[in-house]
């Protein structure tokens, strides 16, 4: 079994690659360059054509999300990996032909409202009601931990809509505009000063009855195909390399403190070669050994 990319998989490295060299230094911040990669196409390359997508093959997509990631450029958006793709299994038609076309042109923005308080490894167990009253559904809850909340145009939802049922046959999937009344987004401030994460507050949020994907009480089914999409994403992993590498550049520009031998990070099966490219595709699995430091940046570390 041949291992390598194919020419073709390798052309479109490169054409990524400068890509983000040309492209990403100019961005003010992300959503500008999310932009641009969605004027190309590519946040959604993998999609069907009929959707907007360009039907790319999976080797096209992977090598795209490692460029990215290596480079700590936003490659992608959690609309066009997880809700998009999540809808096209899931949505019906009116919410495929509303949100799909402004995700493919990184129009609308999401965040993702599962976990609770109380309710994070469980996560069946969330307790935020949705009640139905006419043609709305009534959420009352708290979510936490809630990425980009406070920019968000809008949240996929869990919420408890038939209590009485075993834990993972009464959720129901939302699709929820953060403008609606209600809504209270707090910011957790992290000891970076930073704020990625959010608490979500839902105070009698009326959420229209069609904004429902999937079945009623049938939501977590929903939900494991979205994490399943989040799960396979290579982005973590090709991250992972590139701290991999700096730790190593780190430890090759400092001199020891005390004058005892320094132990060397050393890339399982090798630096280079074969070796370097196996470490492409399954991250940064690293040996620590005695000796001198040996281990060298991987292709793209110039950028
Ligand atoms: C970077 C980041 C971004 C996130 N963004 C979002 C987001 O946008 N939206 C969202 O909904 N959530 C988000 N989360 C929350 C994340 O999904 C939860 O942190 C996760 O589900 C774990 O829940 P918890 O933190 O409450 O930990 P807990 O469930 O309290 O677990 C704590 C520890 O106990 C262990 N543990 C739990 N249960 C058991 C058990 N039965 N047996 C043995 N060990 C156990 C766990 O392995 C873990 O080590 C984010 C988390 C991170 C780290």
């Amino acid at each position: 079994m041949e291992f390598r990319f194919s020419p073709e998989d390798e052309a479109f490295r490169q054409e990524v690659r400068a890509f983000i060299r040309e492209e990403w230094p100019k961005a003010r911040e992300g959503a500008s360059f999310t932009k641009k990669l969605a004027a190309k196409g590519w946040l959604t390359m993998s999609w069907p054509p009929e959707y907007g997508g360009q039907g790319a093959p999976h080797m096209r997509q992977l090598v795209y999300n490692e460029e990215m990631a290596y480079h700590r450029a936003p490659g992608q958006t959690m609309g066009a990996d997880r809700v998009g793709p999540t809808l096209i299994l899931f949505g019906t038609e009116e919410q495929k032909a509303r949100f799909l076309p402004a995700i493919v042109r990184d129009e609308i923005t999401w965040c993702q409202g599962f976990s609770e308080p109380g309710s994070g490894s469980d996560l069946a167990s969330l307790q935020t009601r949705a009640v139905r009253d006419g043609d709305s559904w009534v959420i009352n809850g708290q979510k936490i931990w809630t990425s980009n909340a406070q920019r968000a145009d809008y949240m996929i939802l869990l919420a408890r809509t038939d209590p009485d049922a075993p834990k993972h046959r009464g959720i129901t999937y939302f699709l929820v505009d953060m403008k609606l009344p209600g809504i209270t987004v707090r910011p957790l401030v992290q000891m970076t000063g930073q704020a990625g994460f959010n608490e979500v507050f839902f105070d009698d949020v009326r959420v229209p009855a069609d904004m429902v994907v999937g079945e009623v009480n049938r939501g977590w089914y929903v939900s494991t195909a979205t994490l399943d999409f989040e799960r396979s994403g290579i982005g973590r992993v090709i991250g992972g390399l590139r701290t991999f590498e700096e730790v190593v550049a780190y430890a090759k520009s400092t001199p020891a403190r005390d004058g005892r031998e320094r132990h060397a990070l050393r890339p399982a099966g090798g630096a280079g070669g074969a070796g370097g490219h196996r470490h492409r595709v399954c991250g940064g699995a690293a040996d620590v050994v005695p000796g001198g430091v040996d281990a060298e940046p991987r292709a793209g570390a110039e950028l």
